[in-house]
């Protein structure tokens, strides 16, 4: 039971009460408190009294507004409705006898006495013959309502630009709220098709029915974001790829209370992966198809040109017999230089085709680094001697051993050394060093050459590619060498890095570790 007993009002009490404050004039006073426009009309719709709100906002001195008919006040093209319900209010408390009005709710611009129009919220009722009116300027409601609408406007548009529509699932209700861009990625009609779990599953691919349910109850219970992609099949039959992510909306209670999230069509996304897929399928198939091609190649050219070589040596030393005429030496001798020029070359792709086609096998061993630098040096000596370029040789330790491929360490070094050579100046000079650091050693092969311009150092490492273009080649070369140096020096755990200056330069630097790992 209540400590306290609530006493029925006396409403009689009250009205007297009421009649003694409008009596007290503290009625004015009391209006005027109001942040509301408030009037008050005769049976005739004259302005028998107003607040200060009233004045101050439709801009009349005090008396004024005596002379002026509410309908007056309400814009030309609003009046007809506000008018309408006015007289429906008046009709329906005629009706029914009763002493005051149940009041009328209407929206209309409302006329300032120079002529503005202000969008206003009116609340009119009837009572002891006279209209009392409540009006509220809305122009800020309005404003915050254009400002929505024209963010709402922008959003669709970027729905409809990305394709990507918004939805919402209160949990527990059929019906998913979503963006009008959703109705066009499902292709259905906002009138005829309503979203629930049940119809949206229906538009998808049979293989991916089900998915959407199972992927909302896994993220209920989780309550992580969650994303999947599925199939919808559009009302042509073709396919409409979508990709659907989500968050999950939680309580104060931890509990899951609705999923939200976004769908995007990816359709063009995923058919343009598609074709990217295979033309890098198709282009590795042709690449393959190229290294096995030149591996075949090199293979059946060489036994001919071993043949060429071999026979041009035995003819230029006339070891069956002198050759007649003086001159077929000469020629001989051509045959043989080009053909061991062909050999080089075709045993550079072979190598280059066994190392992109993962075939070359390193043979490791212990070598003595000094040693193989110094015959590396001496074989090149002679073509250094040619070109006026002088060789030297520094090593930190004449004794390290490491352990490597005795082949590609050589084929290594001859391909910078005969770069240092071949894009020296006469009279250069081509300094190659051996260092022993904690975890490696590098060996440097520094000339005072030609360079590489800046914007070609990252491209002379792949294969064919050469600093100066093929019309304006002063020197020899395939543009093999430095490709093939790095992909040894990589086989054996190793990297290449070229430093260069144009006009003043190059340095190219293999840092390899003292006991390769054949892979
Ligand atoms: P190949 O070695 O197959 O006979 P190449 O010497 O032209 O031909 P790479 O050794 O791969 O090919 O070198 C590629 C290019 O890099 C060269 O053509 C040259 O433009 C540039 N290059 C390489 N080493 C040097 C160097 N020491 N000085 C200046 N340019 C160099
Ligand atoms: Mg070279």
């Amino acid at each position: 039971m209540s400590a306290t007993t609530s006493q029925k009002p006396d409403h009689a009490a009250i009205k007297t009460q009421q009649k003694e404050l409008c009596d007290e004039i503290a009625l004015e006073q009391f209006l005027n408190l109001s942040g509301n426009v408030l009037a008050v009309t005769d049976a005739d719709g004259y302005l028998i009294m107003t607040n200060d709100i009233f004045r101050t906002l439709l801009g009349y001195e005090p008396g004024e507004e005596h002379s002026i008919k509410l309908p007056d006040l309400l814009h030309p093209d609003d009046r007809a409705s506000a008018l309408s319900a006015i007289r429906s209010m008046i009709q329906h408390s005629e009706n029914g006898q009763a002493e005051t009005s149940a009041p009328v709710c209407f929206e209309a611009r409302t006329l300032t006495r120079n002529g503005q129009a202000i969008p206003m919220d009116w609340r009119f009722c009837l009572s002891g013959g006279k209209l009392y009116c409540a009006g509220r300027d809305i122009r800020a409601l309005k404003a915050q309502q254009n400002a929505i609408a024209e963010h709402e406007a922008q959003l669709t548009e970027a729905e409809s630009i990305g394709k990507i529509g918004r939805w919402h699932w209160q949990i527990g209700q059929k019906n998913f709220e979503w963006s009008d861009e959703l109705y066009r990625i499902f292709d259905v009609q906002p009138d005829s098709f309503t979203p629930t779990l049940e119809s949206v599953n229906k538009k998808l691919h049979r293989v991916d029915g089900g998915r959407m349910i199972q992927a909302f109850q896994r993220a209920m219970i989780s309550q992580t974001a969650y994303d999947l992609d599925f199939r919808v099949i559009k009302n042509g039959g073709e396919i409409a790829y979508i990709r659907c992510m989500g968050r999950c909306a939680v309580n104060d209670f931890g509990e899951v209370t609705a999923l939200y999230g976004i769908m995007q069509d990816v359709t063009e996304l995923m058919l343009h992966e598609e074709e990217l897929r295979k033309a890098k399928e198709g282009a590795e198939r042709a690449y393959a198809a190229k290294t096995q091609f030149l591996a075949n190649m090199s293979h059946e050219l060489r036994t001919p040109l071993n043949a060429i070589i071999g026979f041009s040596e035995m003819m230029q030393r006339q070891l069956l017999g002198p050759i007649g005429t003086e001159k077929y030496l000469d020629y001989i001798a051509g045959i043989r230089e080009s053909g061991e020029h062909l050999l080089d070359l075709i045993t550079d792709i072979l190598d280059m085709s066994k190392i992109e086609a993962g075939k070359y096998t390193l043979h490791l061993e212990e070598i003595n680094i000094a040693k193989l630098i110094r015959m590396g040096i001496h074989m090149m000596e002679g073509r250094a001697l040619e070109a006026g370029i002088k060789l030297y040789f520094e090593c930190s330790n004449e004794e390290l051993v490491i352990r490597a491929d005795r082949r590609a360490m050589l084929q290594m070094l001859l391909n910078l050394m005969s770069n240092a050579v071949k894009f020296s100046k006469p009279g250069g000079n081509v300094y190659v060093s051996c260092l022993e650091r904690e975890q490696y050693y590098s060996i440097k092969i520094r000339d005072e050459g030609i360079g590489i311009p800046a914007h070609k150092l990252g491209d002379v490492l792949n294969p064919f590619e050469q600093a100066e273009s093929h019309y304006a080649r002063e020197h020899e070369g395939t543009g093999l060498g430095l490709a093939i140096t790095k992909d040894l020096a990589e086989l054996h755990g190793g990297a290449l890095h070229i430093e260069s200056a144009l006009g003043q330069g190059t340095t190219v630097t293999i840092r390899m570790p003292y006991e390769a790992v054949s892979a």
